[in-house]
C-alpha cells in the first residue's frame, strides 16, 4: 500500500522514477509526503472521534429507546391498555396478556389470536370504517390510526374500544409492523350515551324533553317541504288541576300522577307518533302521517277519555282531566316554536272554555290572544268609569221554600258590547290581578245593597248575601282587614255574609286558605265551597276544611234524573255534608223533577233559573218588598263549632 501511496505521490509531485530527480523535485516530494501524513492522520483522528462518538450516541439512544419503551408499557400498564403489535410481512399479530383481558380471551389455544380472530370481533357495524381506517394509514394516507368502536367481549357482549395505532415503514414507505393499543372505553362511552339521553329526555318520565321534540318537529318540518302531502298535527296537552294534587297529596303523588299520564298518552299513540313532556304538567303530542283531521280529533278523544279513568296514587282514586289544544301543520308554520306556541294557544282557548276539552287552533286565535290584549284595557277603563252591574239570584230553602239569601253576580255594561256575562271577562281579571279592585268593589256594593235592605225592609233582616271569592282575592294578606273595613263602613252584619270559595282555590293552597277561612269563621262570617265536585278535594278530605255550605256544581245537577251516576254522587254529598254538620245549596235546579229529587233526599237550599234568574237590584228590591217575615229562612249560625273544628283541621 505504502508503495502505491509513494508512486502517486511521486507521479503527483512529477519525479519520473525512472531518472534521478532534481534537488527541488526532491524536496517538493518529502514536503507532499509530509502533508499527505498530516491530511491522513486528522482524517484517522477525525473517522475514529466520529465512530466514539455515535457509539456513545447509540448507547444513549439505545438506552433512551429501552427507557420510553418501559415508560410505554409502564404508561399502557398504568392506563389498563392492552398492546398489540402485527409484523405485516409475516402475518404475525403479538397481543399482550391485558388485550386479551379486554375482550375476556383466554389464550387456551382456542381461539388463536390471528387477524381474522380480531376483526370478526368487531361489531358488524363499525368494521369495515374501522378497516377502512386502518388501510389508510398503512397506505400512508393518514397519519395515525385511531379509531372508537365496539368489539364483542367473550361473554357475548359488546365492549366500546379505543384503538391506537402507528406504523413502521422501510425504507421505500412501504409499512411491514403496525403496533399500538387498545382501551376499553365501555364506561365512558357509557357515560356519554347517558348524557347524550339525558339531554333530551326528561328525567321523571322518560318521555323525549322540549329540546328532542323540537328537533323532531324541525324534521317534520323539513319533510313537509319536499313531500307536500306529508302532514303532522301537534297536541299541547295541559293537566286541568294538577297543581292541586301537587298541594294537597305532596309531590310523590303528582310525580305518580305524572307517570301513570305518561303512560295513558303512550297508550294512545302509534309507534312512528312521539309523546313528549315540556315541562310541569304539559306534555305534548305529535302525530305523523295525518291523513285527517278526525284521525286527530278521536286521538285526543281518547286521551280525554283514558285521563277521566282513576288513578289509583297514595290510596287515592286521583280523577284528572286535561286541556288539549291542536294544530295541524301548515304553511304558516315555518318553526316549531310557532307550532308549539299555537298549540299553546289552542289550549289556553280550550281552558277558557271550561276545560276536559280540545280546541283546534285557528288564525282567529291571533287576533284572541291580541283582543284579550285589547279586554285588558278595556277593562281598567271599566273599572274607572264603574261599568260593572251587580245581579242577585236567590236562594232557597226548599222544605219550606223560604228565601234564605242572595247570590251577588256581577256583570259588565260594556258601552259597545253591551252586558258581558262574568265568565267572559272573570279568568282575564283573574290574570292580570284586576280582580282585586273589581272584587273589592263587589264586595263593597253588595254589602251596601243587603244593609239598604235590611234597613228598609224588616223581612230581610235575616237574609244572608252570598259573595263569590276568587283565589286573587283570597291570597290577599289584608283580606281580612278589608272586609272588616267594608263591614264597618256599610254596617251589615257579619253573620249575613257569605263567602263562596271554589273548591279548587280551597285545595290549590290548603294549608292557607284553612286559616283564612278560620279567621273570617271567627268574625261570624259564613264559608261555601262553590262547585263542589270539580276539584279533587274528593270527600275524604272535605272534613280538614272548616266550611259551613257546600255547593254542588251545577253539572251533577243538570244531570239528576237521567239515570247516570249524578244521583247518586248528589245524594252521597248530602249525605256526607249533613255527617260533617255542613249545609248544601244545589246550584242550577231547572226543572220541578230536578227539585222533587233534591227535595226527596234532604238537601237543604236549591239556587235556580226554576226559581228565578240573577235579577238586578231593582227587582230583587220588588222580590224583598213582597217577602213576609216568616217567608224567610231563617239561618241557625256557623253550624260547626269552633273547637270541634280544631279537632278536624289536622
Ligand atoms: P257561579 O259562582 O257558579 O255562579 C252561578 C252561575 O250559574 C251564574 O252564572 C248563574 O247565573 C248561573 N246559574 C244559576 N242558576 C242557573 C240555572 O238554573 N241554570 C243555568 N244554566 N245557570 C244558572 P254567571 O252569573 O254567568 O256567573 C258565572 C260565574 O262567574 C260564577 O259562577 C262565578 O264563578 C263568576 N262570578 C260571577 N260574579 C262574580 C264575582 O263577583 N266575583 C267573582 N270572583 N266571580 C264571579
Ligand atoms: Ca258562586
Ligand atoms: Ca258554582
Amino acid at each position: 500500500m505504502i508503495h502505491s501511496l509513494l508512486n502517486r505521490l511521486l507521479k503527483k509531485s512529477g519525479i519520473d522514477i525512472t531518472t534521478p530527480p532534481t534537488v527541488e523535485k526532491w524536496q517538493d516530494f518529502l514536503q507532499r509526503v509530509n502533508r499527505t501524513y498530516i491530511e491522513a492522520d486528522q482524517e484517522r483522528y477525525l473517522l475514529e472521534r466520529s465512530l466514539a462518538i455515535s457509539s456513545e450516541e447509540m448507547q444513549e439512544t439505545y438506552e433512551r429507546l429501552r427507557k420510553s419503551e418501559t415508560r410505554y408499557a409502564l404508561a399502557a400498564k398504568g392506563a389498563n391498555d392492552g398492546l398489540w403489535d402485527w409484523d405485516l410481512v409475516h402475518e404475525d399479530i403479538y397481543y399482550s396478556q391485558r388485550w386479551m383481558d379486554i375482550l375476556g380471551i383466554v389464550p387456551d389455544g382456542k381461539c388463536v389470536p390471528t387477524r381474522n380472530c380480531w376483526f370478526n370481533l368487531i361489531h358488524p357495524e363499525e368494521r369495515d370504517a374501522v378497516v377502512a381506517e386502518l388501510e389508510a394509514h398503512l397506505e400512508g394516507r393518514i397519519e395515525h390510526f385511531e379509531n372508537e368502536h365496539r368489539i364483542l367481549h367473550r361473554d357475548g357482549e359488546y365492549r366500546w374500544v379505543l384503538i391506537r395505532g402507528q406504523a413502521v415503514r422501510d425504507e421505500t414507505g412501504r409499512a411491514v409492523r403496525i403496533a399500538g393499543s387498545l382501551t376499553d372505553i365501555t364506561k365512558r362511552k357509557r357515560a356519554e350515551e347517558k348524557l347524550a339521553y339525558d339531554a333530551i329526555h326528561d328525567n321523571l318520565t322518560g318521555l323525549p324533553n322540549r329540546k328532542n321534540l323540537m328537533l323532531r318537529l324541525e324534521r317534520s318540518i323539513e319533510r313537509k317541504r319536499y313531500q307536500p302531502n306529508y302532514n303532522f298535527a301537534v297536541l299541547f296537552i295541559d293537566l286541568d288541576r294538577f297543581k292541586t294534587v301537587n298541594d294537597t297529596l305532596g309531590h310523590y303523588a303528582g310525580d305518580e300522577l305524572l307517570q301513570s299520564i305518561t303512560e295513558k298518552l303512550c297508550g294512545v299513540v302509534r309507534p312512528n307518533d312521539m309523546v313528549a313532556r315540556l315541562g310541569g304538567d304539559e306534555f305534548i303530542v305529535l302525530i305523523d302521517n295525518v291523513k285527517n283531521i278526525e284521525q286527530v280529533t278521536s286521538i285526543a278523544e281518547r286521551i280525554l277519555g283514558e285521563l277521566q279513568k282513576p288513578v289509583h296514587i297514595s290510596g287515592q282514586d286521583i280523577y284528572s282531566s286535561a286541556s288539549i289544544g291542536i294544530v295541524l301543520n301548515s304553511t304558516e308554520h315555518n318553526t316549531p316554536d310557532e307550532i308549539v306556541r299555537d298549540a299553546d294557544l289552542a289550549m289556553y282557548r280550550a281552558k277558557v272554555k271550561g276545560k276536559a276539552r280540545y280546541e283546534i287552533f285557528d288564525i282567529q286565535m291571533h287576533s284572541g290572544a291580541i283582543s284579550a290584549l285589547q279586554l285588558e284595557i278595556d277593562l281598567r277603563r271599566a273599572i274607572k268609569n264603574k261599568e260593572f252591574l251587580l245581579y242577585y239570584q236567590p236562594i232557597v230553602a226548599l222544605g219550606t221554600e223560604n228565601i234564605a239569601g242572595f247570590e251577588v253576580l256581577i256583570r259588565w255594561n260594556h258601552p259597545t258590547r253591551g252586558v258581558v256575562p262574568p265568565n267572559d271577562f272573570i279568568p282575564l281579571a283573574e290574570e292580570t290581578g284586576l280582580i282585586l279592585p273589581i272584587g273589592s268593589w263587589v264586595m263593597r256594593e253588595s254589602c251596601r245593597q243587603m244593609s239598604d235592605w235590611q234597613k228598609e225592609y224588616p223581612s230581610a233582616e235575616n237574609l244572608l248575601i252570598s259573595i263569590n271569592l276568587s283565589a286573587r282575592q283570597l291570597e290577599q294578606p289584608d283580606l281580612i282587614s278589608q272586609i272588616v273595613e267594608i263591614l264597618d263602613e256599610t254596617g251589615l252584619s257579619p253573620r249575613c255574609m257569605k263567602l263562596e270559595i271554589t273548591e279548587s282555590v280551597v285545595m290549590n293552597n290548603a294549608e292557607q286558605s284553612v286559616k283564612t277561612i278560620d279567621e273570617l269563621r271567627k268574625m261570624g262570617i259564613r264559608v261555601s265551597i262553590d262547585d263542589f265536585g270539580t276539584g279533587y278535594s274528593s270527600l275524604s278530605y272535605l272534613h280538614r276544611f272548616p266550611i259551613d255550605t257546600l255547593k254542588i256544581d251545577r253539572s251533577f245537577v243538570m244531570r239528576i234524573g237521567e239515570g247516570g251516576e249524578s244521583s247518586e254522587i248528589v245524594q252521597t254529598i248530602i249525605n256526607l255534608a249533613s255527617n260533617l254538620g255542613m249545609e248544601v245549596v244545589a246550584e242550577g235546579v231547572e226543572t220541578a223533577e230536578q227539585l222533587n229529587f233534591l227535595r226527596g233526599i234532604n238537601c237543604g237550599f236549591g239556587q235556580g233559573y226554576y226559581y228565578s234568574r240573577p235579577i238586578d237590584h231593582l227587582s230583587a228590591t220588588e222580590m224583598i218588598e213582597k217577602l213576609k217575615k216568616d217567608e224567610v229562612h231563617e239561618p241557625i249560625g256557623p253550624v260547626i263549632e269552633l273547637n270541634l273544628l280544631e279537632k278536624t283541621v289536622h
